[in-house]
């Protein structure tokens, strides 16, 4: 906490206001969010950078603070189910079978839909979509703020356009460094990833950003769904080869092809790999865990943490090991693919 306000006074020679997540501060900051203020706030995947989806001029300050390109469209935040038909044409969508088992069994949580968009939704969420990206958060503080808020949060990652995104208030406070009116601080997030994209306007269901949620658990659901997060297929706006980067050259491999530099940084998938690798190796400058047991999950949820204290040290580059390619391996690898300067 007193970190957090001495970055916050060291920093930023700025009118933010830092905010812990009692009753009358979520009231506080839902109030701002009424009156066109931009409000980070913490979500069960990573902090978002929030502004009333219904307010154009409150969004553009979003963009603005995030020096974030008006193409890439951002995510509205709702509390429940009964706001969706404010903000989703349902009607234009056709069969509701799938979108009802997605919704029934995984919001609130880190699945996003997209769906036709009401013409009440202004343009620059959606970047001139005629679709709009929605999800419910399960974090407690969030869906106080947006049900005490319009209802309905327009929100990206509450970092610089391309940056490491933040699990940590200290994050918000790093890489935003003052543009926003107020931040919530409720520690560290427990997921750590953002959410899956899902594509429901398409043809068939297709993820355009792997995410908290695993492919696994959606065709469990409602059966197989295509991929269009290939980086040689990109289709949605927002899924940039180079993206969730740090300042630092980082690469990614298998554990078998990272390369040995004493000056390096190293962050290792498990406890077993790190053990292996460096065994006989002489010092190394320094190495980081994703989990020590294996749990993707545990990966997960200290991925961008870890990233951002690698980038935080001074070493010229960080070599990070690939997570195993399945469940939430898949969004872990997405994310280090893209922050690495090869991909
Ligand atoms: P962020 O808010 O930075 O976590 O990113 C949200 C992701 O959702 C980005 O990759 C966007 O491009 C994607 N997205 C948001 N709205 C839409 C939409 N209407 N169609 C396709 N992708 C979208
Ligand atoms: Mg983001």
């Amino acid at each position: 906490m007193d970190l957090l306000r001495e970055l916050l006074h060291g920093e930023m020679n700025s009118s933010t206001v830092l905010l812990y997540p009692d009753e009358q501060a979520i009231k506080l900051a839902a109030d701002a969010l009424r009156r066109g203020k931009v409000v980070a706030f913490p979500t069960e995947t990573v902090y978002g950078l929030g502004a009333d989806a219904f307010n154009p001029a409150a969004v553009t300050a979003v963009f603005a603070a995030k020096k974030r390109p008006r193409f890439d469209p951002l995510i509205v935040h709702i509390a429940d189910y009964a706001m969706l038909e404010a903000v989703a044409a349902l009607q234009a969508l056709g069969a509701r079978t799938t979108l009802d088992k997605l919704i029934q069994n995984l919001w609130p949580g880190p699945l996003t839909v997209i769906l036709p968009k009401q013409p009440s939704v202004p343009d620059i969420v959606t970047a001139g979509l005629s679709t709009v990206a929605v999800r419910v958060p399960s974090h407690p503080v969030a869906q106080k703020l947006i049900r005490l808020s319009t209802g309905a949060i327009a929100a990206p990652s509450a970092n610089l356009f391309g940056r490491l995104s933040p699990t940590r208030a200290e994050h918000v406070v790093q890489s935003l460094n003052g543009a926003a009116d107020y931040i919530i601080d409720d520690g560290k997030t427990g997921i750590g990833l953002e959410s899956t994209v899902l594509d429901l306007c398409s043809c068939k269901p297709c993820i355009l950003r792997p995410g908290g949620t695993a492919q696994e658990q959606i065709e469990a659901l409602i059966g197989p769904v295509l991929r269009g997060y290939d980086p040689q297929t990109i289709s949605s706006p927002g899924q940039l080869k180079n993206h969730y980067a740090p300042t630092k050259p980082l690469h990614t491999s298998s554990l078998e092809q990272i390369p040995y530099h004493t000056d390096a940084a190293y962050l290792f998938f498990d406890g077993k790999s790190r053990e292996s690798w460096c065994a006989g190796k002489p010092a190394i400058a320094k190495t980081l865990v994703l989990s020590e047991s294996g749990s993707l999950s545990e990966a997960a949820a200290n991925l961008f943490v870890l990233l951002h204290e690698l980038d935080a040290e001074t070493v010229p580059v960080i070599y990070a090991q690939l997570a195993p390619e399945k469940g939430l391996g898949i969004a872990i690898n997405d994310r280090l693919k893209r922050a690495s300067t090869q991909a």
